[in-house]
Parts: C-alpha cells; sequence; structure tokens
C-alpha cells in the first residue's frame, strides 16, 4: 500500500502518514517523524501511548480468554472494572453497563432512563432535551440529541428531532449580568423548555458538563450546575451528563461533575476510559434506577462486544495508572500550569479570543477582533489551516469552527494526563511557532 493508495474511505481525503508507534504523549510515523500527540488523538489517549503496564496486563488477559460471552459467563475484568469504576465515582452511581464507545454510551443512557420511566408508571415520559451546540454521537438516537448542524441536517428528515435549549455560551454575551445570574439565566431555558414540551412528557435532560468537540472546552458559571440539578429534580427529568469527553480523570477529577458536587442520575464514559487500548465505554447510574428496570423483566438492551474480558482488563489497567501513578491530580495541577501558558500568549497574539476549560480539557479561540468576539472570516480556514502549519511541526492539535448558533474557530488542547512541565513547554514552543507562522499567512 503506498502513500495514496487507500480502499479505505473515512471522512475526508486528507492524506496521512502511516503510523509507526507511540510513547507516552508521543506519536512517530513511519519516516521516523515524532508529534506531539497534543489532543490524545480526539481525547482519547488520558495515560499516554503504549504504557507496558496497561499491555502486560492485556496480554495476561490475551493468554487466558480474549473473548466470553456475557449471558455464557462472568469475567473477573468486567466485574472487576465495574467495582473500581463505582469506587472512583460519587456516591449514588453505584451499576455500571459496559458498551464499546461514546455514541453507545449515551443512547445505553437514554434506554435506560426510558425503562426506567416505563418500569416506573411514568410511560408518557419519552423526551430527551439536549442542548444547542453540543456533540453526543453519530449514530441515530445519539445524533437526534447532537446539536451540530453539518452531521444533523443530511439525516434530519430521518430523526425525531428532539427538543434542544442553547447551551451556555456566556464568554459571548455583553450584557450586565453577573455571571452567576448568567448561568442561573441559561439554566432556565431548561424550566421554559419543559414547560413547553410538557412536563410529564419529558424523560430527560442530557448534557456535556463540559463542552468537548461542540463548545471547545466550554465551562458553564457555578449557579448553570446547581440549578439545571434543581429544575431537573422539580421535574421528576432525569439528568444524563456525556461525560465521553470530561470523564475518567480528564478535567482533574473523575467526573466533571465533581467539580460543582452535583450527581447526575446516569452517567456516559468512553474515550478515557479505554484510553486508546481497547473501544470501550460505561454508563453509570444508581440501584434506584436500575433495580426497577431488573424487576421488570430486564434491560432490553445490549451490545455483543459489551463487557468483553480484554476491552475490560484494558479498562481496568487504565483506571489503576489513574490511581497509581495520581495522573488525576496531575491532570488538575498541569491544567492550571497549562492554562496560564495559554493565556500568557493572549498577550502577543491579538487573534487568541478566549482560553477556558478545566484540568486538561483545555481550548482557545481565535477571533477577528476579541472585544466583540467576531469570527475570523470563514474562508481563512483557520481551524483547518493552523491545525496543518502545527502537524507540519509535529504538534498534534483537534479544532472545530462552531460556537453556538455563529462560527467560530476553536482548538482543543488536551494533551494526556501524564503530561510534564517541561513537555508542556515543547507544546507551547511548537504552539507559538505554529501561530506565528498562521499570523504570518493572515497578514500577507
Ligand atoms: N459524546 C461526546 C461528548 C463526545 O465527545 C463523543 C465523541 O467525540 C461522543 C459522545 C461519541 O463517541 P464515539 O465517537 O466514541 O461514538
Amino acid at each position: 500500500m503506498t502513500d495514496t493508495q487507500s480502499y479505505l474511505f473515512y471522512q475526508t481525503r486528507t492524506p496521512r502518514p502511516f503510523l509507526d508507534r507511540g510513547e507516552g504523549i508521543y506519536l512517530y510515523d513511519e519516516s521516523g517523524k515524532r508529534y506531539i500527540d497534543a489532543s490524545s488523538g480526539a481525547m482519547v489517549s488520558n495515560i499516554g501511548h503504549s504504557n507496558p503496564r496497561v499491555l502486560a496486563k492485556m496480554k495476561a488477559q490475551m493468554d487466558k480468554a480474549t473473548f466470553g460471552y456475557r449471558l455464557h459467563f462472568r469475567t473477573h475484568p468486567s466485574e472487576d472494572l465495574a467495582a473500581k469504576t463505582v469506587a472512583m465515582t460519587p456516591d449514588g452511581l453505584d451499576r455500571v453497563f459496559f458498551v464499546s464507545g461514546g455514541s453507545e454510551a449515551v443512547e445505553s443512557a437514554v434506554k435506560l432512563a426510558r425503562q426506567c420511566a416505563l418500569a416506573t408508571g411514568q410511560g408518557r415520559r419519552h423526551k430527551v432535551i439536549s442542548r444547542y451546540p453540543s456533540y453526543h454521537g453519530c449514530t441515530f438516537g445519539a445524533l437526534d440529541l447532537t446539536g451540530y448542524d453539518p452531521l444533523r441536517e443530511p439525516f434530519a428528515p430521518m430523526m425525531e428531532g428532539m427538543p434542544k435549549v442553547a447551551a451556555p455560551t456566556t464568554y459571548l454575551d455583553r450584557d450586565a449580568l453577573s455571571e452567576e445570574e448568567r448561568g442561573i439565566r441559561y439554566a432556565e431555558l431548561l424550566r421554559d423548555k419543559i414547560e413547553e414540551a410538557g412536563p410529564d412528557t419529558v424523560l430527560a435532560f442530557l448534557m456535556e458538563p463540559i463542552g468537548g468537540a461542540s463548545t471547545g472546552a466550554l465551562v458553564a458559571p457555578d449557579s448553570y450546575y446547581t440549578r439545571i440539578r434543581e429544575i431537573c429534580d422539580a421535574y421528576g427529568v432525569l439528568l444524563i451528563f456525556d461525560e465521553v469527553m470530561s470523564g475518567a480523570g480528564r478535567t482533574g477529577k473523575f467526573l466533571a461533575a465533581e467539580h460543582w458536587g452535583i450527581t447526575p442520575d446516569i452517567v456516559a464514559l468512553s474515550k478515557g476510559f479505554g484510553a486508546g487500548y481497547a473501544p470501550l465505554g460505561a454508563i453509570i447510574a444508581g440501584a434506584r434506577l436500575v433495580e426497577p428496570v431488573l424487576d421488570s423483566g430486564g434491560f432490553q438492551h445490549g451490545f455483543t462486544y459489551a463487557g468483553n474480558p480484554l476491552a475490560c482488563a484494558a479498562g481496568l489497567a487504565v483506571l489503576e495508572e489513574l490511581e497509581n501513578h495520581n495522573l488525576i491530580e496531575n491532570a488538575a495541577r498541569m491544567g492550571e500550569v497549562l492554562k496560564a501558558k495559554l493565556q500568557a500568549l493572549m498577550a502577543r497574539y491579538p487573534i487568541i479570543g478566549d482560553v477556558r476549560g478545566k484540568g486538561l480539557l483545555l481550548a482557545f479561540e481565535l477571533v477577528a477582533d476579541r472585544e466583540t468576539m467576531q469570527p475570523l472570516p470563514k474562508d481563512w480556514n483557520a481551524h483547518a489551516r493552523l491545525v496543518e502549519i502545527a502537524y507540519d511541526l509535529g504538534l498534534i492539535i483537534y479544532s472545530r469552527r462552531t460556537r453556538g448558533g455563529i462560527e467560530g474557530d476553536h482548538f482543543l488542547i488536551c494533551p494526556p494526563l501524564v503530561i510534564t512541565e517541561p513537555q508542556i513547554d515543547e507544546i507551547m514552543h511548537l504552539l507559538d511557532t505554529a501561530l506565528a507562522r498562521y499570523a504570518e499567512e493572515i497578514a500577507a
């Protein structure tokens, strides 16, 4: 197979070099060129690449059995991973269901919510309110809950069209409200939407506690989270957190929800949960929700590969790495360092309009005018161009052009949680060079 010939197809035709190997925060292509994986792939490789302890534990499991169907056998890796997940999660979330990816996790969370409503005599509840913008996955159910037009539009006629509320893009607001008031104002949009939809028909509210690709690491004011929880409780609406990207330690807590001391009813995990060692995801929910479902005939849902022992052995080894090497604390500490260095870049690059995020789920946004937050012209293609310049320099970052109803170029800087301060300086050096080249290009 040559560099240009391929029978595969993905989203685009952008040719990329062949990957050779990974080591910690670095990836190497077949020519020997080294890249810093400053986006952990797609915010996946939380413990870095090719961790020898994880590989050894996977190999040990491979030598025993790579698959045993969950209806035929219990397995130690799946039981142990469920127990460890519950132990690392706030109280009240103590039942686990495994899947193989983020879209599956979101769909499973919604289907558990629906079956719980049926099992408790609330069969009219079927609407799931989500946010705009948001990203919850590509399968039909998850896509219907996703607020991202380019992915939705081709398939819109094939979906029901679940209700949406605006995600709090507070950094764009120019009103006189305090942060706290803004948080409440955005949260109250949920109440309005529940009233409009008919309170006894609303099953759940689904949100990313910190947006990933959708909003570029957007963190809402604290008041937003507590008010959302209150509104869901008041209406008997289940609160589902999509922590596919923000979970498994990325934001400096195991779940991002812990930053606000609120407990969602169901949490969806994937990405960093398997950390690139195996396709793996999970939903975590309270026994309060799960037991009525099991008592009324069982959860009518499941995937063939769910809970397979090899993926679970990998997931267990990943959680052990997080714990044994204090990687969640490191994400919190290094996140502060990286964020401060990104903020310092704003002094030299007026096109950086905003730096945001928590832990190592960080992003910056490029704008034409920092005061008005006007985006760069669309045909400058900043989100793609800066990524390409960085890639040539050996720095991998992740970008999107979307923010609420208007466009904007944001760039996620989300290195593996094992990152050290000298490695952050390597990222900053390359990013600085890439920004300088991009600034020269647009000035020309
Ligand atoms: N939810 C969130 C918040 C995500 O970021 C993603 C993927 O980017 C998904 C769900 C979908 O996950 P997957 O691509 O593994 O199906």
